[in-house]
Order: structure tokens, then C-alpha cells, then sequence
């Protein structure tokens, strides 16, 4: 019987030599089943027909090789909390390979949590279901936000036990990405000391990412700006909606400039700029605000890996690398700018989103001010300018008085640039919910208790993060004091 094609799988990163890309099979899970499949995701991928649940669990549990699928382990090193590991690589996934999407965009296709691989070092390659269930639903989030990011295309539980801090179920995750190429990508292929490989990664990259690089005076220097021009951008998109990472390892820096490898990642509820959710950020590394000048420093380690291949020599080179990584600024700065003036439903130009924004961040600290809330609450008002709406945003702060001060500078600029586009930016913008880490965590206890009806609805309203439905606004409601989840684990 001849098995239905989903995906028409493609092996162009297999052909890159040996140690970037090892062969691996994955090894087979006890008793798979299916939690979620992301339809649309997969239609876009090209898939026509969609198999039973039955068969999605076999395949991308690993279980039952897909025809077409070759998969592999990727090697990569990286800068874990600033120490250099030479070599970390895919230890508990595989990239199954590639497919051309609708858009003739090639995209990888990996299981997480699918066994041993040669990089696994003492790790058993598994991965629980509360982090698999966190990715998909943060993942998939950022997507709806148009934030760029991996994606979220198949889940399932392993029927297998994983031993973490406690005995927990286990689950594969099947996700999608520009490419799994990272910063960490480019250190290992610099560290061995091969400058074939170190080209003959730089040019699959120029190749698949950024083609236009391949036409400039020096390509490799046209890859270093664009890539820091992606991240700059992405950092910034980041930050408008509190997005903290928690582990920007440079093995977690995607050179496709997307979020990837979610890790123990939160949103930032009461605005504070230092904010630290991951129990393993001891030194507060990752905080909030320190994320663009961790992406800046991520990226300066990329730089270095491409020198040898940069046409200028000596300090002229040092110097132009050190220009191209210092462009990071005023580029995050511009983005940040527009992203401002769109959350405060100002014009792109003007010249009061940045100072209106610098106070209303401070009203948020200072007023302990939820930031979802707030921006919601503002784009409510600005839309009615009732006294309801009014009244509710002076309620989420503990200093209504200044926040009164600030809404009426707030008000004026935005009166002198009104009109019915400004508003659907604001919205679009500003959404409703976020996948709160509460929430999140109890989508996770109901499902380890084999309740998965949580975990979907969740899914659903943080898929439409602009849909101001009941659901949505309950679950779009800040944590009370004992509901609020301090630390997130990885
Ligand atoms: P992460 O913290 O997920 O970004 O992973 C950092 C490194 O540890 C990567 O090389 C992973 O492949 C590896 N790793 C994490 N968890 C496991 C595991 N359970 N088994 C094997 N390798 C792992
Ligand atoms: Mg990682
Ligand atoms: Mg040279």
C-alpha cells in the first residue's frame, strides 16, 4: 500500500560535510500519541493529504521512518552563559530535512526529544512534555504576533517516563525553521580550523538566507550586517511585547534571524526592566533589558568566526567588523522606535513616542503596572475615550495620580495624529493575551494528569491574540498574587 506523502522532504544541509551533519536514526518511544497536529502549518508546507493520528504519531514520534526523510544530527558549539563549549550539537534532535513551503521557501523540518544522537554527551535525548507543550504554545503565539520564530507542526507524548528533577511523561515535538543554523554553527566550523568547511557553511547560508550578500564587494561582510540587521529587528519585536528568552546562548542565536530554542522563556507581567524568570539565569545574564546587548555580543562572536573569510586584513578588518556589529544599535533603536509609536497608536515619525514611552515604562515600574494589561487597556481608551475605559486603566497602577499626568501628554500627541489606520496598528500592536507562565504551567499540570483540554483551549485564544472572546479575557487576566510563577525551568 503505497503510504500518503505529507511532506516532500529535500537534503540540502546533508551535503555539507561530515562533522556539521551526522547521520542518526531516531529510536523508536513505547506508545505514541497524538496531542496536536498544526494543520495549517502543514498545508503550507505543501501537504495535501493529513494521515489518521494513528500514523502522525508513528511518524513523528520517530517510530516509523517518513518517505523521504534522511535524518541527521547537526553538529554546533556555542557560548553557554559566556563560557565557550567547542562542542555541544543536536544532542536530543533531528533534522528529518528540508521542504520547499508554498512561497519556494526552504524550511526544516526537526523531532526534538527523539533519542541519543552522537552529541548527546550524558544526556538520554528525551525531552518532558512540559517543555514541549511550553514551545508549542509560545512558539505558535509569537507566529500570530508575526514575531519571527521556529514553528510548531506536531506534537506528541512518548508513553515512556524521562527522569528530570522528578519522573515526568515524555513527548516528541516536531518543529519548523528557517534553518537550525546558529551562531554556535559557525564557532564550531571556526574552531576546527577548516576554512573549506567554514566557506562551504558560509555559502549554504548566502545561499538559502540572505542571496542578495552573494553580490556585494565582500559577501561575508554582507552576510555579518544582514544577520545583525535580522536580530536587531527581532530583539526589538522581542521587547514589545515582553518577550525574555532566558538562555541567549550563542547556540540559541538562529543566523535566519528567528526565535528559536524555547527554552525556560516568560513574559514579563509588572513591567521591570531586570526582569529574570529562568531558575538557571543565576547571574541575571538574560534579564529583560540586558537583551539587545547580549544579541550585540552573540553577534560579535559571529563576526569573529567569519574574519578569515573577509577580504580586508588587519585592523582595517577588525575595524569594519566592529562597525558592522555596532550598526546593531541604531537599527535596533529604529525598529524599536516604530514599535513604540505603534503600541501608543502614535504616527511612525513622531518625535513623542520615545519620551512617552521612556515615562510610561517608568509608570509601569514604579505603579507595578501589568505591561499586557496596560497596552490592552490603552488601546481600549484610545479607541472609546470613555470614562470606563479610562477608569480601567487608571485601576492597574498603585499611583493613578502621575499616570493621570501622563495619559493627558499621552492624549494630545495621540489627538494630533489620529485616524482609523493609526488604530488597527495600535491594535495589532497590543494584544489581548499572551500565554501567561501561569496559565502556561496549568495547561502542563492538567496535562501530566492526562487532561489535555487546557493545554488546546489555551492554544486556541493565544493563536488569536487579538480576539477579545471570554475565554481570551479570562485567560488573558494577570496572575493573582498565588497564582504568579516566579521561576521557569527548562
Ligand atoms: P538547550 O539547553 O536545549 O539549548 O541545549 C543545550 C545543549 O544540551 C544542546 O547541545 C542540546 O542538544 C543538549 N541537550 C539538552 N538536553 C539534552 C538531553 N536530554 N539529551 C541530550 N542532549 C541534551
Ligand atoms: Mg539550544
Ligand atoms: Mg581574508
Amino acid at each position: 500500500i503505497a503510504e500518503p506523502i505529507v511532506l516532500s522532504f529535500e537534503h540540502l544541509y546533508a551535503t555539507l560535510p561530515e562533522p556539521l551533519w551526522v547521520a542518526t536514526q531516531a529510536t523508536p518511544v513505547a506508545h505514541p500519541e497524538l496531542i496536536e497536529f498544526n494543520a495549517p502549518l502543514a498545508h503550507e508546507l505543501g501537504a495535501k493529504e493529513i494521515p489518521d493520528a494513528t500514523t502522525l504519531a508513528e511518524w513523528f514520534s520517530g517510530n516509523q521512518p517518513m518517505s523521504g526523510a534522511k535524518s541527521g544530527a547537526l553538529g554546533y558549539a556555542g557560548h553557554q552563559f559566556g563560557n565557550f563549549v567547542p562542542q555541544l550539537g543536536d544532542g536530543r534532535a533531528l533534522l528529518l530535512g528540508e521542504v520547499i513551503d508554498q512561497q519556494g521557501i526552504r524550511r526544516d523540518v526537526q523531532l526534538k526529544g527523539s533519542g541519543r544522537t552522537p552529541f548527546s554527551r550524558g544526556g538520554d535525548g528525551r525531552s518532558p512534555l512540559g517543555p514541549v507543550l511550553r514551545e508549542y504554545l509560545v512558539s505558535e503565539f509569537m507566529a500570530a504576533m508575526g514575531i519571527p520564530t521556529t514553528r510548531a507542526l506536531v506534537a506528541v507524548t512518548s508513553g515512556e517516563r524521562v527522569v528530570r528533577q522528578m519522573a515526568e511523561p515524555g513527548a516528541v515535538f516536531t518543529r519548523v525553521a528557517s534553518s537550525h543554523i546558529r551562531v554556535g554553527t559557525f564557532q564550531f566550523a571556526a574552531t576546527r580550523r577548516d576554512e573549506a568547511l567554514l566557506k562551504a557553511l558560509a555559502d549554504h547560508v548566502i545561499e538559502r538566507h540572505y542571496p542578495e550578500a552573494a553580490n556585494a564587494e565582500d559577501p561575508y561582510l554582507a552576510l555579518l550586517e544582514a544577520v545583525v540587521a535580522r536580530q536587531a529587528v527581532l530583539i526589538a519585536r522581542w521587547m514589545s511585547v515582553g518577550f525574555i528568552h532566558g538562555v541567549m546562548n550563542t547556540d540559541n542565536c538562529s543566523i535566519a534571524g528567528e526565535t528559536i530554542d524555547y527554552g525556560p522563556c516568560a513574559f514579563m507581567e509588572q513591567f521591570d526592566p531586570q526582569k529574570v524568570f529562568s531558575s538557571i539565569d543565576e547571574g541575571r545574564r538574560y534579564a529583560f533589558a540586558n537583551q539587545p546587548a547580549i544579541a550585540q555580543w552573540n553577534l560579535a562572536r559571529f563576526a569573529e568566526t567569519l574574519l578569515p573569510l573577509m577580504n580586508e586584513e588587519g585592523e582595517a578588518l577588525v575595524a569594519q567588523a566592529t562597525d558592522a556589529i555596532r550598526h546593531f544599535e541604531p537599527l535596533f533603536d529604529a525598529e524599536q522606535r516604530r514599535l513604540h509609536a505603534d503600541k501608543l497608536g502614535l504616527a511612525a515619525d513622531s518625535d513623542q513616542a520615545v519620551p512617552l514611552m521612556d515615562a510610561l515604562e517608568s509608570q509601569m515600574h514604579q505603579g507595578r503596572m501589568d505591561m499586557t494589561a496596560t497596552f490592552d487597556a490603552l488601546t481600549q481608551y484610545a479607541a472609546s475615550t470613555s470614562d470606563e475605559h479610562r477608569e480601567g486603566l487608571l485601576s492597574l497602577t498603585t499611583q493613578p495620580n502621575e499616570l493621570t499626568a501622563w495619559l493627558d501628554t499621552w492624549r494630545a500627541a495621540q489627538m494630533a495624529s489620529q485616524d482609523s489606520q493609526r488604530f488597527a496598528a495600535m491594535r495589532s500592536a497590543n494584544p489581548v493575551i499572551i500565554p501567561r507562565n501561569h496559565r502556561v504551567q496549568e495547561a502542563i499540570d492538567a496535562a501530566y494528569d492526562g487532561d489535555f483540554a487546557p493545554f488546546h483551549t489555551l492554544l486556541e485564544v493565544v493563536t488569536q491574540p487579538f480576539d477579545d472572546s471570554v475565554e481570551a479575557r479570562r485567560l488573558a487576566a494577570p496572575a493573582t498574587d498565588s497564582e504568579q510563577v516566579l521561576r521557569t525551568f527548562c
